[in-house]
């Protein structure tokens, strides 16, 4: 199938045509006719990396009148960087399509300079669902006349709390032809909207909703708690063409990494949820452009994010939820490209990993850690490669030749070469050359888990419910089961959803997902189970901090 087969104007399939894009993806082959059509209602079931954008971006390009210079498309998305994403795509298949404008209205940027855009005589209109409340209330923008309305990721805008604001748009947009909604999965919430607002929709599915990506190979390298930086650095090297993002339970964690790999001269950010909006654009912008070769950043920190061409996904730590896993991997083996989720992991997290790869349903694998000479054959080989694809055909080589045949007359090839390489490798050579195993050989750990199990056996009595804990510095202290509740004023209403929220508050208190108990989430106010051994770390680095702009209490909920 093509895409002028599908019914679009040629100036759009020369824009695809542009873009390099040669068959439509599935979604696209599906959603593209039945969207022309510009009155039918749709529910697409489909991940990012599918083509969802351009699915309904090019269609809306075709419905849409360039000579009417108001809002005539509404997109509402969860996030800034998802919007900022979706513009970037629009602005590209419109490039045949002098007139046509498209603007992104998203939180945290000055209003203002949105509301100055939208008054350029805008036809489409990118936004996050609380900016564009905002815009409404103080008049900058107006629905009337928006013909088609698309909720892209609309369970994730519903797990951010976003569901009033939603109705709401959907209840003022009086001359909506036709709505199109796009989720990775169908919770009963989203069949509710799509009850309510939507005329009989045709249902696309793409995939298997909610398991991992085909493309993407799943593996994993075992080795022990303290050599887990120097494995990080094994597999970096082994892959000298990596273009990838490290994940870490923490913000102290990424932001240690991050220094530590820089300082051994490894292009590296890390993205957490200490930088201010600019320090972001900028670590991203630099990461976009392959300035940095790898980011290293938390999962709250790394939300939204929508790169191409990543090649790898490293888990420094396996995250606890099967979900955060599912996440993270999506972000490598995109639009029918090939990717590799890699998981470096302790022994004992063995059993954790084949919990997730039963969940996602797609074998993982596990890999011998590369020794000290593999890295450097890979990294000579890479050398060598490089070499031979240099592009000599710009500048003025040849006027050189002469000079460098001259400074070279008394030296063989071969021993050009030597040089060369000597000066690439030294590096390589120095740091590998006593490099010891790091793999932790399975066999012998399984008969060291169960001597260790039975030794504790015999210490603890069978009733004793003590437990202890580390946190993320690796500070022990016991725990007893005992909880103690927090109150936190921070809710949904702040963006936050469940998984979300509680990594959020352990990347703020550096602890362990073990120390807590049941949490209770509210619109503006949460209440959080925490034993009652960690409660007062918690408090000391929550409290008092700052979270958008305002000022974050948490106290003991009994003690107010
Ligand atoms: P999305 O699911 O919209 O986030 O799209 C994922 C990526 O796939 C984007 O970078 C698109 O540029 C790319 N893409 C979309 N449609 C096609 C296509 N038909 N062929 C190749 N790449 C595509």
């Amino acid at each position: 199938m093509t895409f002028e087969g599908l019914g679009l104007d040629a100036k759009l399939v020369q824009a695809t045509d542009a873009l390099g894009y040669k068959n439509p993806t599935p979604i696209q082959e599906q959603a593209i006719p039945v969207l022309l059509s510009g009155t039918k209602d749709l529910v697409g079931l489909a991940q990012t990396g599918t083509g969802k954008t351009a699915a309904f971006g090019l269609p809306l390009l075709q419905l849409i009148s360039v000579e009417q210079k108001f809002p005539q498309a509404l997109v509402v998305c969860p996030t800034r960087e998802l919007c900022l994403q979706i513009v970037s795509e629009v602005e590209l298949f419109k490039k045949f399509l002098p007139g046509m404008h498209v603007v992104a209205v998203y939180g945290g940027a000055s209003i203002g300079m949105q509301i100055r855009d939208l008054k350029r005589g805008v036809q489409i209109v990118v936004a996050t669902p609380g900016r564009l409340i905002d815009l409404i209330e103080r008049k900058a923008i107006n629905l009337e006349q928006i013909k088609y309305v698309v909720l892209d990721e609309a369970d994730e805008m519903l797990n951010m709390g976003f569901q009033d604001d939603i109705e709401f748009i959907l209840q003022n947009t009086p001359k909506r032809e036709a709505t199109w909604l796009f989720s990775a999965t169908m919770p009963a919430e989203i069949k509710r909207v799509s009850r309510k607002y939507m005329k009989q929709p045709i249902e696309i599915t793409v995939g298997k909703v909610n398991t991992a990506n085909k493309n993407i190979d799943h593996q994993f390298y075992v080795t022990s708690a303290h050599h887990r930086y120097d494995t990080l650095k094994r597999i970096i090297d082994f892959n000298p063409g990596i273009y990838g993002i490290i994940f870490t339970r923490t913000k102290a964690d990424a932001q240690n990494i991050a220094e530590k790999l820089t300082r051994e001269g490894y292009d590296i950010d890390a993205l957490h949820g200490d930088l201010t909006q600019q320090q972001r654009d900028k670590v991203m912008g630099e990461f976009r452009e392959r300035a940095l070769q790898l980011l290293i950043a938390t999962d709250v920190a790394a939300r939204g994010i929508d790169v191409q061409g990543i090649t790898h996904v490293i888990n420094y730590e396996l995250p606890d939820d099967v979900e955060v896993y599912t996440h993270r991997s999506g972000r490598t083996g995109r639009a029918g490209n090939t990717g590799i989720c890699l998981s470096i992991i302790h022994s004992r997290e063995i059993g954790k990993l084949r919990q997730i790869e039963r969940i996602v349903q797609v074998p993982f694998h596990k890999l011998e850690i590369p020794s000290g000479k593999d890295v450097c054959r890979k990294q000579f080989f890479y050398f060598m490669e490089k070499l031979l694809q240099a592009d000599i055909s710009h500048g003025d080589y040849e006027s050189y030749v002469p000079m460098l045949e001259e400074k070279f007359a008394d030296i063989s090839k071969e021993e050009v070469l030597k040089r060369m390489a000597a000066m690439e490798f030294n590096r390589f050579l120095k740091s590998y050359e006593n490099a010891e195993d790091l793999n932790v050989r399975e066999r012998v750990r399984e008969f060291r888990t169960e001597e260790r199990a039975g030794a504790r056996q015999r210490r603890e009595p069978a009733s004793s419910q003590a437990r202890s804990f580390r946190d993320t510095r690796g500070r022990e202290f016991n725990g007893n089961g005992d909880y103690t509740k927090l109150f936190v004023n921070l809710g949904t209403k702040d963006g936050f959803y469940k998984a979300s929220f509680l990594q959020f508050i352990l990347d703020m208190s550096d602890l362990r997902k073990e120390v807590l108990g049941r949490i209770d989430m509210k619109e503006m106010n949460s209440w959080i189970e925490v034993d009652r051994n960690a409660a007062t770390q918690m408090i000391r680095s929550i409290d008092g901090k700052n979270y958008k702009g305002r000022r974050i209490r948490m106290n003991e909920a009994n003690s107010r």
